[in-house]
């Protein structure tokens, strides 16, 4: 069967948001961002957004009820019909069990390897554009004048968990977590491991070959 219902799994800081983006723009199917939903709450200054926010700031998980839903709502929509890329989804035992009651099918899990020492290096250098998206790294991978994004201009960000101490909280969160995660799709027979390595091209390519489109 074609891999078109996946699941990315990594710590914040392994590039999973941009390979799910790039796979689904590949795939030709939806990119499903529990992150992006919960800031795009949170823009809109709903309930939700705001205690959604207070978790995200502090580098803690939005409880599992609030996101299942969100995430069960999602799926629903037509445009993941053809499939989908679920990136920061699921992050807890308890989200993966939801998915399976709920019946939503995976064929695919690629879990993105990558050291704590790199992610919060990574993210430190992180400068992301509050309006279309795109993130840059103030040292590898900056905008053309380091400060406004280049492809809208708007001026570029530090995400309020991009700071050390809320880093280093959130790979707590991810060991204690979401790890877990790894040895319960290993179990089903549907995990693949990627060393996030070489650039998002060429992790681009190793993600590929592991679902065989290439
Ligand atoms: P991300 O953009 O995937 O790094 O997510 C940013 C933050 O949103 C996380 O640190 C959590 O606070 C929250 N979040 C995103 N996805 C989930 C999820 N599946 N379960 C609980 N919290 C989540």
């Amino acid at each position: 069967m074609a891999c078109t219902r996946l699941i990315l799994l990594g710590p914040p800081g392994s590039g999973k948001g941009t390979q799910a983006k790039r796979l689904s723009d590949t795939l030709k199917t939806a990119h499903v961002s529990t992150g992006d939903m919960l800031r795009e709450a949170r823009a809109a200054g709903t309930e939700l957004g705001r205690k959604a926010g207070e978790c995200m700031d502090a580098g803690r998980l939005v409880p599992d009820a609030v996101v299942i839903g969100l995430v069960a709502e999602r799926l629903r929509k037509p445009d993941c019909e053809p499939g989908f890329v679920l990136d920061g989804f699921p992050r807890t035992v308890a989200q993966a069990e939801a998915l399976d009651a709920a019946g939503v099918g995976v064929n695919c899990v690629i879990d993105i390897d990558v050291a704590d020492e790199e992610v919060v290096s990574r993210l430190g250098g992180r400068r992301s554009c509050p309006q279309c998206g795109r993130v840059y790294h103030v040292e590898v991978a900056p905008s053309k004048d380091g400060t406004h994004c280049d492809g809208c201009g708007a001026g570029l960000v530090t995400r309020p968990d991009d700071v050390e101490d809320t880093i280093r909280a959130r790979l707590k969160v991810y060991h204690e977590k979401t790890a877990p995660l790894a040895a319960y799709y290993r179990g089903k027979g549907l995990l693949k491991t990627v060393e996030s390595v070489g650039g998002p091209d060429a992790v681009f390519g190793k993600v590929l070959n592991a679902i065989g489109a290439r």
